[in-house]
């Protein structure tokens, strides 16, 4: 879907045909534009030829349904992973990608191991939600939230990450509430300043990864150019400003940053701040192992003694390669 193309074309038609056009595509999630019956035949007929409406994609669904998997191939071939992701409430998660590859070479996941491929542009951003809400239709159910949380450093994507969220936002497209809509980023402190001063109220999640910058250095490079005080520095800053809450994303890998020791002092960084810890279960891609669900339980108690809010997010689709990037390096290989 080319939207900004979509609407050169409709600069020449009357104004509601745009609003027309708008609807069929983002609320009632028209899949081909013969559904638009509103529209003159000839304009059907040339949308359908100069835009067709089909996504190209491959999708797996886990053995619970709870989780669908999408590998999307785009108009230059490249591939990315989408994730549907339905909670017990009833809500339905997007979890959308922001680059083809990833450079910041995290050492705990899949996606890095394909480098920088190249940017998405906020229309491929926003394609990934549109497939999933397709999808959902079919079923009489809705894309409640997104997260930013798949293939690519979000702020190394800024301006299309930002005009994709806003596409999502708008209440005549998608009509996602901000507070709906998470940026998951790995401790960029430039986007995260300019993400303090934008006028749409997202969340922001950090992955931290680690209670120290030694720990931390060891799963994610980016620790080296901004330490954990720098960070947060930043999000001190940036919690003044918005009022916002942050949420820190906590991967545990055994052996690695899943010590109680390593609990108390994540529990000092965070404690007296408005922000929360979401302890994640590893994924396996192959170079380190999960921390057993009795010690993830154990860290959380550590984290509650502190006064720290903590929940644990046990990973969507593990039998469906769930971890970020892992169906996509495959089917690159
Ligand atoms: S975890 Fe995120 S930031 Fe780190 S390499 Fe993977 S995609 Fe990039």
């Amino acid at each position: 879907m080319d939207w900004i193309s979509i609407q050169k074309e409709l600069a020449h038609e009357p104004a509601y045909r745009m609003r027309q056009v708008k609807k069929a595509l983002f609320v009632d999630f028209i899949e081909t534009w013969d559904e638009v019956t509103v529209l003159p035949k000839a304009l059907r007929e040339k949308l359908s030829v100069e835009f067709p409406l089909g996504v190209t994609a491959k999708t797996l669904v886990s053995k619970d349904d709870a989780t669908v998997k999408a590998l999307i191939t785009l108009k230059d071939s490249k591939q990315i992973e989408s994730v549907l992701m339905r909670h017990e409430s009833g809500r339905n998660t997007v979890c959308v990608s922001s680059l083809v590859g990833c450079p910041m070479g995290c050492t705990f996941c899949a996606t890095a191991t394909m480098g920088m491929v190249r940017k998405l542009t906020a229309d491929e951003i926003v394609l990934q939600v549109l497939f999933f809400a397709r999808l959902l239709k079919r079923e009489k159910a809705r894309v409640g939230s997104v997260v930013f949380m798949g293939m690519g450093e979000p702020f190394l994507n800024y301006e299309a990450v930002i005009e994709a969220v806003r596409m999502l936002h708008d209440p005549e497209m998608f009509g996602i509430g901000a507070r709906h809509i998470s940026i998951s980023t790995c401790g960029i402190l430039e986007g995260i300043q300019r993400l303090t001063k934008e006028d749409i109220p997202v969340n922001l999640a950090i992955s931290l990864h680690g209670s120290n910058d030694e720990v931390r250095e060891k799963l994610m490079p980016v620790a080296r150019t901004y330490t954990i005080e720098k960070l947060m520095e930043t999000i001190d800053e940036y919690i003044q400003v918005t009022n916002r809450k942050v949420m820190f994303e906590y991967l545990l890998v055994e052996g690695v940053n899943d010590a109680d020791e390593h609990a108390r002092e994540l529990g000092k960084i965070i404690k007296g701040k408005l922000c929360m810890v979401n302890l994640i279960s590893y994924n396996p891609t192959g170079k380190y192992t999960a921390t057993s669900e009795k010690q993830i339980n154990h860290f959380k108690s550590l984290l509650e003694k502190a006064k720290v809010e903590v929940s644990i997010r046990y990973r969507f689709g593990r039998d469906i390669e769930g971890a970020c990037g892992q169906l996509a390096t495959k089917s690159s290989s």
